[in-house]
């Protein structure tokens, strides 16, 4: 089963998954975070924060408040939403709050891609117009509406046209884009390029609905946009007479640590006119939102034609997003973000000073990106070594991702709940295996910095490591002294 591994690890994921449910009875309150199944341990929140993506369960996994919550409300009543219920108008208040007043409208429903393509719904409803202008490298959802403004997707299929009514801007990378860090303006500039593309689009007769993008670029790979781009690229748009979609699916509730939403970080002056939202906001639960402003929503509910979305906003549902913000707020999971997040970007940043192979460590709060290159002059794209330290790190049990279009920015989005132990742990053993990349590659390491100690003893129970260690393909004795050719880490890594 060693060399399994080695070669098939998707193969060995699956093996392992078949291990455990003959091995395991699933009726403890715990999670494993290799492979999500339940196990005796004695802490399942603190080891479930290893699994560093996706951005769904942002106050940790099986969260005892937030499954009270849902089992309550499921054990009382569920309907759907031709009948109101208090906790439909409870949770709108609570997360109203949390924007900023324009923004008072919500509609509930139920994905990520049911939000954004609602999102251009409304869009095209109030302008009118039919075009939308995207970001290269954004995935915005599954659904027809939405692969049409996926550029992410088209990755997969170089050949696919796009819609003529669909405009791809640059995205506003300043590390590998076309504005880069030392650009005075790069934030103008982007911008600019968003201002010609919209003229371009009025030259061919045609008119643009709305502008969507991530506050943050998450598959695009973890891009934070200069500051001011948003409120620059607003104004373009809006002078074009289409509007502004913030998509928070990822990066919303909290995560970017100072602001609960990630379009906050652009400053106070820059308010989208729809936000979506999904993935943290049920902590797994599936449920979303879209968020507008009263002219938006009149607009769409005088169009004549009813909305209706039998499970958006159901009372169980609700009664979950209400524990999920009660729960944030209890714990300070915004404050552990910004604590959390500064101590793991520290010691990213540490790595990065001996460890020539990370180009870039970028991102606000428990939202980092750290990009893998060869040379950091050419910045050549390090993908089959993003892929390497994924497979080593998951034979430590710690789950991570790449993303971007070069596949080589591994993305770091724990639940919020994670600890300077789980930052800790991470950083040491991503030392040796970045050390023994470079080995391979002939880098010579840059500085030696102290990147804090390997505490994985006392995150990891010796009962959790005996239940591993039980069921688990072993472990290669060696460190291997080539780099696999697989791209699939047996870990979907795409769109989450
Ligand atoms: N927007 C963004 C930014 C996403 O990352 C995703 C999912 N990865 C979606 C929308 C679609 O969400 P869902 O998969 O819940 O439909």
């Amino acid at each position: 089963t060693a060399n399994a591994t080695w070669t098939a690890s998707t193969t060995w994921l699956t093996v392992r998954a078949r291990a455990h449910t003959r091995t395991h009875t699933h009726n403890l309150p715990d999670l494993c975070q290799t492979c999500r199944c339940f196990v005796g341990v004695a802490s399942s929140r603190q080891l479930s924060n290893l699994c560093s993506f996706p951005p769904v369960p942002p106050v940790g996994h099986c969260h005892p408040d937030v499954v009270q919550a849902g089992a309550e409300q499921m054990g009382t009543l569920n309907t759907n939403a031709r009948f109101l219920h208090d906790n439909l108008v409870l949770y709108a208040q609570r997360l109203q709050a949390t924007l900023p007043p324009a923004l008072s409208v919500c509609y509930f429903v139920n994905s990520g891609s049911e939000a954004n393509d609602l999102a251009l719904r409304l869009a095209r409803n109030f302008t009118g117009h039919d075009d939308i202008i995207t970001l290269e490298n954004a995935y915005h959802g599954h659904v027809s509406s939405l692969i049409d403004i996926s550029p992410y997707k088209h990755h997969q299929l170089p050949d696919a046209e796009l819609r003529p009514s669909v405009h791809v801007a640059p995205s506003p990378d300043v590390y590998r884009g076309r504005y880069r860090a030392d650009h005075p303006d790069p934030a103008a500039a982007y911008a600019d390029d968003v201002r010609e593309l919209i003229d371009r689009a009025h030259e061919k007769g045609r008119k643009i609905a709305a502008f969507i993008a991530e506050s943050l670029q998450s598959c695009g790979g973890q891009v934070v946009p200069p500051a001011g781009y948003f409120q620059q690229v607003a104004a373009h748009v809006r002078r074009a007479g289409g509007v502004v979609i913030a998509d928070e699916v990822q990066v919303g509730f909290g995560r970017v640590g100072s602001h609960f939403w990630a379009f906050q970080l652009q400053g106070a002056d820059f308010v989208p006119d729809i936000v979506t939202m999904g993935k943290p906001i049920g902590n797994g639960h599936p449920m979303s939102c879209v968020v507008t402003t009263a002219e938006v929503a009149q607009a769409f509910a005088s169009s004549g034609m009813e909305y209706f979305n039998t499970f958006g906003g159901n009372p169980v549902s609700c009664a979950i997003g209400l524990a999920v913000l009660d729960v944030i707020g209890k714990e300070d999971l915004q404050g552990n973000a910004v604590r959390v997040g500064q101590h793991l970007s520290d010691l990213l940043e540490a790595l990065k000073r001996k460890h020539p192979l990370i180009g870039d460590v970028r991102g606000r709060g428990l939202f980092i990106g750290v990009e893998l290159v060869k040379d950091r002059l050419t910045l050549t794209p390090a993908t089959a070594e993003a892929q390497e330290v994924i497979y080593k790190l998951k034979e430590e049990k710690i789950l991570l991702s790449a993303d971007g279009p070069h596949r080589n920015v591994l993305k770091f989005k724990p639940p919020m709940c994670f600890t300077p132990e789980d930052a800790e742990l991470v950083a040491a053993k991503l030392d040796p295996v970045l050390t023994e990349l470079e080995e391979v590659l002939g880098l010579k390491p840059l500085d030696v910095p102290n990147v804090g100690k390997d505490r994985s003893k006392r995150t990891l129970s010796d009962e959790h490591q005996q239940h591993h260690d039980g069921i688990g393909a072993p472990r290669p004795a060696s460190a291997p002294k080539r780099i696999r050719k697989e791209t699939n880490s047996g870990i979907t890594p795409a769109s989450d």
